[in-house]
């Protein structure tokens, strides 16, 4: 067989498993009404879980920098590409999470890569939930570590295989928030845990921050823990902050660490100024703008209480993330496509984003949406389920 026979074969074979993905074509700006190839639909599985994605003041700060900036940062952080707006950035990141220091990278996937492979090597050992999101994943085994897997939020797994390792560094690994189940990771105990076995815990908070915490600083201000308790803290700015980008905030040694060995950080070029600079202006209104979080709060309080009503089994989530379990692949896809010829923008979710069996319709809720779109979400989905 040649290249395009055996590539046309596997594909063919995907799709016969329902796993084959598509892209769907927006035609406006992120919110909660996006245009989808010239039709508005009601979209309900954005990450802007604040709806900043198109916030005004933060366009604007867009603009205005880049007049001043122009498009491209020209150059790797290391070489020239490091401007005022990026190193302001991080200097707010690091006061606003209550860390000594924060380091920006272009994005949460590559963050995790360069962090965890600048921080593991082969005499050392890094435990992950089997939930983590993929670049977690693939942040651990590239590092060439031991690699570890241990059932999701599962404590007396991890304990096991801590009291197990006699590697050198050991780094416990997790999503604060997981990303398609939208439950919490138990972060004061794991916490205590990496205290008693000599462990340092990571936490990829993409789905926490600006979203939990009295002033959006996310699962660390949720619950409660310090740089010393969490020394290794990863937040994106492309989800509930609006922009793009992410960044890794810890001690002084650590981010030091990072910006002399973390190869994703040092061989790729700066993000453009204009985006630290939309980020700034977006980390001002995640700061003043607390209605937004106390108005999710209550759209997902009312999502739950009238899925219940209807019968449906959600998951253990208090976040904005409220997935349907559908199951069958085949049967997430169809119900994400009748729920789109009414007008919802839901996407199923599928192996191997997922594990196998637990195909299902990913519900974000966004501070955006209003009560009233809630319940006609309600109303649909008891038609279509
Ligand atoms: C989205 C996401 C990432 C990746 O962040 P990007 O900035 O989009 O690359 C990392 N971790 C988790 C848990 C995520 O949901």
């Amino acid at each position: 067989m040649n290249m395009q026979a055996k590539l046309a074969s596997a594909l063919a074979e995907r799709q016969a498993q329902h796993l084959y993905r598509c892209r769907k074509v927006t035609t406006s700006a992120q919110g909660v009404e996006l245009g989808v190839a010239g039709d508005n639909k009601l979209n309900f599985c954005s990450n802007d879980y604040l709806g900043l994605a198109n916030h005004p003041l933060i366009v604007d700060a867009f603009k205005r920098a880049a007049d001043r900036y122009g498009v491209g940062s020209g150059a790797s952080h290391l070489v020239c590409g490091h401007s005022a707006e990026h190193h302001l950035l991080e200097e707010e990141l690091a006061v606003f999470t209550g860390r000594e220091r924060a380091l920006l990278f272009s994005t949460g996937y590559m963050a995790n890569i360069g962090c965890v492979n600048a921080l593991m090597g082969r005499r050392d050992a890094v435990f992950e939930d089997r939930l983590n999101h993929a670049s977690l994943l693939d942040a651990g085994l590239s590092s060439g570590a031991q690699f570890q897997r241990f059932a999701h939020n599962d404590l007396a797994d991890l304990k096991r295989r801590l009291n197990k390792t006699e590697a050198h560094r050991r780094l416990i690994l997790v999503d604060g928030v997981f990303s398609m189940d939208g439950d919490f990771a138990p972060l004061v105990e794991l916490a205590q845990m990496a205290a008693d076995h000599e462990a340092w815990l990571m936490v990829d908070d993409a789905h926490g921050f600006a979203v939990l915490g009295e002033t959006g600083a996310g699962v660390s201000e949720h619950f409660g823990l310090s740089q010393q308790q969490l020394p290794v803290l990863m937040c994106t700015l492309g989800k509930a902050a609006g922009t793009f980008g992410a960044f890794v905030a810890g001690s002084e040694a650590l981010i030091e660490t990072l910006i002399q060995e973390a190869r994703t950080y040092i061989y790729t070029t700066a993000l453009p100024p204009a985006v630290a600079a939309a980020a700034r202006a977006s980390l001002e209104v995640i700061r003043t703008e607390s209605w937004r979080r106390e108005h999710l709060r209550q759209l997902i309080a009312q999502f739950r209480r009238g899925a219940q009503q209807l019968g449906l089994t959600l998951m253990d989530s208090q976040t904005p993330i409220q997935p349907l379990l559908i199951g069958d692949p085949a049967k997430a896809l169809q119900a994400s496509e009748s729920l789109f010829e009414k007008g919802i923008l839901i996407s199923a979710i599928r192996p191997p984003t997922v594990p196998k069996g637990t195909a299902r319709l990913r519900i974000t809720l966004s501070a955006a949406h209003s009560t009233d779109q809630v319940n006609h979400l309600l109303s649909v989905l008891s038609e279509v389920i």
